[in-house]
C-alpha cells in the first residue's frame, strides 16, 4: 500500500500562494525594528534545556508541559526552542555583546516549538519576532519597546488591537501581592474542612502554591469568574515600581501611544517584573493575544551574567496575518511579472524567423533579469494566444511582443496590461525597461 505522508500535526507548510504575505510582514518588521536602532540575531533551533528551565521557570506551562525536549547521542538534554528571550540573554552573556557598558537592542524572527493543543491561532511550530532591549532600567525604553510593536501593527495597517499595560511590581511588592493574592484565593481553592474543592481547574490550584499571580491568567471560565474580584496589583505597588510605572505611561503619551490599564496581565513566564504589557485584538476568539512583553530586570543575573535591567516583547506572525487578513488590512503584493514576453515560436509554421524572435526573446529575458526585474516567458507556450493566457494568469503588468514586424524593424511593442495601453521601443532602448 503507498504511504501517504502528511504535515506534523501542528505545523503547517507555507506554500507559495501566501508566502509573500510572510516575506512581506517579516521585512516591514525588520525595517520598522531597524528604524529604532535593533539589530538581528539568530540563535539556534536547540538549547540545552536548562537554558530555558532557568529561565522561564520550573512552574510554566512552556517548561512544564510544552517543550520538545530530547537527548543527543552523548546523553546531553535539549530542547526545541520554545520562545526567544532565553537564548537571546544566553547568547548575550556568553558573547559579552554589552561589554561596552552601552543599551543592547536586539530584534529576532525566528521558529518557537510548543507542544500544545493545535486550534486556531495555536500552533505547535509558530513564528515569533521579538524585540529586546538590554542595558537599562530607565521607562522610557519600556515606552520605546512597547512604541516599535505599536509601530510595526500601524505600518502593517493594522486597525483592530488594543494595547494593555500593567505593573507587576518587583519581587518586593510581588510578595505583598502574592499574599494578598492567596489570602483571596485561600477560599476557593479549600473546603472549609481544608480539603482542595473543585471550583478552580487543577492547574490553579498548583499555581496557588508555586505562582499565585498566574491564578490571574487562567482561561477557564470558572476561574476567570473568580479572579474578577481578586485583589489589583496596582494597589501593592511601592513608591519605585509606581513612579516606574507612572513614567511609563508619561513617554507612552508622549510617543503618541494609545493604550489601556489591564491590571489583570501577567506575563506567562517567571521572567517578568514591573512594566507587562499585551497587545491584543479582540476579534480574533480565544487566542486573541498578538504579543506581549515586559520587563525583565532580573533574568541576565539569573542566567549567569552581570545584574542587567532589561525589557522587551515577542510577538506572533500567524495571528497576525489571520488580523490583516480578517479585516482586509494586508497591504504586501503578490508578486507579478513586470514584463511577460510573448512571441510566436511555433516552428512548425514555416516561419523562418522563429530561431531569430527566439533569440531576442531569450536575450531580451536575461537582460531583464540581470537587472533584478521579474521577467516572464515560457518556451513551451507556443501559440500567441497560450501565451497570453498564461501573461494573464500571470497578472503580468506589461506584455512585451516580439513579432514578424517588430523583428524586422528592431522594436518591441509593450502593452500595459491593466490600461491595454500599447507603445513600441526601440530594441537599443531596453535599457529604459
Ligand atoms: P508568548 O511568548 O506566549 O507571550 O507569545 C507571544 C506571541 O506569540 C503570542 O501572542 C502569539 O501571537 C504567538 N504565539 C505563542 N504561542 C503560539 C502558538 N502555540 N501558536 C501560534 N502563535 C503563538
Amino acid at each position: 500500500m503507498a504511504v501517504k505522508y502528511t504535515v506534523p500535526r501542528g505545523t503547517q507548510d507555507i506554500l507559495p500562494k501566501d508566502s509573500y504575505k510572510w516575506e512581506y510582514m517579516e521585512m516591514v518588521f525588520r525595517k520598522v525594528a531597524k528604524s529604532y536602532g535593533y539589530q538581528e540575531i539568530n540563535t539556534p533551533v536547540f538549547e540545552q534545556t536548562e537554558v530555558f528551565e532557568r529561565s522561564a521557570g520550573d512552574s510554566t506551562d512552556i517548561v512544564q508541559k510544552e517543550m520538545y525536549r530530547f537527548q543527543d547521542k552523548k546523553g546531553r538534554n535539549f530542547a526545541l526552542r520554545p520562545e526567544g528571550t532565553a537564548p537571546v540573554i544566553r547568547s548575550y552573556i556568553e558573547n559579552n555583546l554589552g561589554s561596552e557598558g552601552h543599551i543592547t537592542k536586539l530584534f529576532y524572527i525566528e521558529a518557537m516549538f510548543r507542544y500544545d493543543r493545535p486550534q486556531s491561532g495555536r500552533s505547535r511550530q509558530f513564528s515569533q519576532f521579538g524585540c529586546e532591549c538590554i542595558g537599562t532600567n530607565h521607562p522610557y525604553y519600556d515606552a520605546e519597546n512597547i512604541t516599535v510593536f505599536w509601530t510595526y501593527l500601524k505600518t502593517l495597517g493594522l486597525k483592530n488591537f488594543v494595547v494593555e499595560i500593567n505593573s507587576i511590581g518587583c519581587s518586593e511588592c510581588s510578595e505583598t501581592y502574592n499574599t494578598a493574592l492567596k489570602d483571596y484565593f485561600k477560599k476557593f481553592i479549600f473546603l472549609p474542612n481544608n480539603e482542595i474543592s473543585d471550583l478552580v481547574c487543577p492547574d490553579c490550584q498548583t499555581r496557588y502554591d508555586k505562582n499565585p499571580k498566574r491564578l490571574l491568567d487562567c482561561k477557564i471560565p470558572k476561574c476567570k469568574e473568580i479572579s474578577k474580584e481578586a485583589p489589583s496589583m496596582l494597589d501593592y505597588l511601592d513608591d519605585k515600581c509606581k513612579t516606574h510605572f507612572s513614567e511609563v505611561q508619561k513617554y507612552l503619551d508622549i510617543l503618541k501611544v494609545p493604550y489601556v490599564i489591564n491590571p489583570k496581565i501577567v506575563r506567562g513566564l517567571d521572567y517578568y517584573t514591573q512594566t507587562a504589557f499585551e497587545f491584543i485584538n479582540y476579534n480574533l476568539g480565544s487566542q486573541n493575544a498578538l504579543g506581549g512583553g515586559g520587563r525583565y530586570d532580573g533574568l541576565i543575573k539569573q542566567m549567569g551574567g552581570k545584574d542587567t535591567p532589561a525589557v522587551g516583547f515577542a510577538g506572533g506572525f500567524s495571528r497576525l496575518l489571520l488580523s490583516l487578513i480578517n479585516e482586509n488590512s494586508f497591504q504586501g503584493d503578490c508578486p507579478r511579472p513586470k514584463y511577460y514576453i510573448v512571441c510566436a515560436n511555433d516552428s512548425s509554421a514555416n516561419d523562418e524567423n522563429v530561431s531569430s524572435k527566439l533569440t531576442k526573446a531569450l536575450e531580451l529575458l536575461i537582460f531583464l533579469r540581470n537587472k533584478g526585474i521579474y521577467a516572464e516567458f515560457d518556451i513551451e507556450k507556443i501559440s500567441l494566444k497560450a501565451q497570453l493566457k498564461n501573461a494573464n494568469r500571470l497578472k503580468a503588468h506589461h506584455v512585451i511582443i516580439i513579432g514578424e514586424e517588430e523583428l524586422a524593424k528592431n522594436y518591441l511593442t509593450l502593452k500595459n496590461m491593466n490600461t491595454g495601453e500599447q507603445t513600441t521601443l526601440d530594441f537599443d532602448k531596453i535599457d529604459e525597461l
